[in-house]
């Protein structure tokens, strides 16, 4: 068995461990960041969902920045869009981007801040000493391995670290929807990354006909079956129908993260919930605009990133103590990279004070996060 240890262990490498694990190494820790596949991004890339929702509240007022911002801007770096610079009089401060492009900017900023990536790893246990998380267990080409660290940010986005360590956990409904990389010669997708070439992104009306509730393997397995069985059927009528052939419409990329919006999500020392847009809370880590309704506000307390009874871990991304609507408005891209990053500074924080994350002295976080990250934490004036 190989053994290894850090600072700070970063698990799942989705934009929430990105964001948390830039955010570790750039104040100096050494940061593992662990994931199973063999790419960073999460769903934003393995899943194919090439939509950066908004860091604005619609309003023409920028809410998230920092490296949600950064990613934003960098998910175009190798790729054919530009994200919408005309945010502040038309649309949204969003960008399309092409998912290939996104994996080959966040392997340069993990490569330039000093992450020590480990793809292809596999979590598969988490191991506790009197309340508090000590170690993982990995596996991959290696054999086992066992990885400590003083803080851990679980950001699998379904909770797994927390879930192996035996804490409780939520789980909730989930609809399906397909997202392929296609040729399509008949069918222009809003989602096209270029329109001088025919690649476009597809997205199969298949809501609310699938639920993932309790989240299991062979569940997950079956769900990833499913889509794949539906869109077969797609192309088969298509092309009996004599609407398309397999020469006019046919899949080039397919997702290699479960499509799973909402899977399980962590019971933290406070749970943010439908009720509670608009709430201001002191131990705020991020203001953002929901995606949803211009002008809606929401803010993202810090306990809502910690597990209610477990210690020397947070939570990042779409696995956050989120509840109802409140979980749907945070689970996104954008929010995502915030709490990853609001995350990461907080362990940062914690390992460098010798300090469990919820020990923080949270004044110490909050200048921090609006002097170094740039953090809006309170609503802006007229918005309250
Ligand atoms: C169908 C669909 C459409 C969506 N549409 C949009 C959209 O248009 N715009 C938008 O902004 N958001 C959208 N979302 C939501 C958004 O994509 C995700 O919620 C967000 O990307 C979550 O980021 P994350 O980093 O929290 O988690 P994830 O992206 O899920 O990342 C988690 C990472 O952890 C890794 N991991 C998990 N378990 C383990 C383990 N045991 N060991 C090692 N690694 C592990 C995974 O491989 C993954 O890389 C959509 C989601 C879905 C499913």
């Amino acid at each position: 068995m190989f053994r290894k240890n850090y600072d700070i262990a970063v698990c799942g490498a989705g934009v929430a461990g990105v964001a948390a694990a830039l955010a570790c190494a750039r104040r100096g820790m050494k940061t593992a960041l662990i994931e199973k596949t063999t790419q960073p991004g999460g769903l934003a890339t393995g899943g194919l969902v090439l939509v950066y929702l908004p860091l604005c509240d619609g309003l023409g007022r920028q809410m998230i920045s920092g490296i949600s911002e950064e990613l934003l801007l960098a998910a175009n770096r190798y790729g054919p869009r530009n994200p919408n610079f005309e945010w502040r009089t038309h649309g949204r401060y969003t960008a399309r981007f092409s998912p290939s492009s996104f994996v080959l900017a966040l392997d340069e900023l993990l490569e330039e801040s000093g992450v020590e990536v480990w793809l292809d790893t596999l979590i598969t246990g988490a191991e506790t000493e009197h309340g508090r998380l000590v170690s993982i267990s990995v596996s991959n080409k290696s054999g086992p391995g066992n990885i400590s660290a003083n803080v851990f940010v679980d950001a699998t986005g379904d909770a797994d670290v927390v879930h192996l360590a035996g804490h409780p956990c939520r789980f909730s409904e989930n609809s399906m929807t397909f997202w392929v990389i296609e040729h399509n010669e008949n069918q222009r997708s809003s989602n096209d990354l270029d329109h001088s070439c025919q690649v476009a992104v597809h997205a199969d009306p298949l809501e609310n006909v699938y639920t993932c509730d309790p989240l299991s393997g062979k569940m997950v397995t079956d769900f990833i079956l499913e889509g794949r069985r539906r869109y077969r059927r797609l192309l088969k009528t298509e092309y009996a129908a004599g609407i398309a052939s397999r020469t006019s419409h046919y899949p080039i990329s397919l997702q290699t993260v479960p499509p799973i919006r909402r899977g399980r999500s962590v019971v933290g020392r406070f749970t943010l919930d439908s009720t509670m847009a608009g709430r201001s809370f002191d131990d705020s880590v991020g203001v953002f605009g929901d995606w949803r309704k211009k002008g809606r506000l929401w803010q993202i307390p810090y306990r809502a990133l910690l597990p209610a009874e477990l210690a020397g871990v947070l939570v990042a991304g779409r696995c956050i103590s989120a509840i109802g609507d409140a979980w749907e408005a945070t689970r996104v891209i954008p929010v995502s990279a915030m709490t990853g990053e609001a995350a990461g500074t907080a362990a940062a924080l914690a390992a460098a004070e010798n300090r469990l994350p919820h020990e923080l002295d949270y004044p110490r976080l909050e200048r921090e996060l609006r002097e170094r990250n740039g953090f809006r934490l309170a609503f802006p004036q007229s918005a309250i």
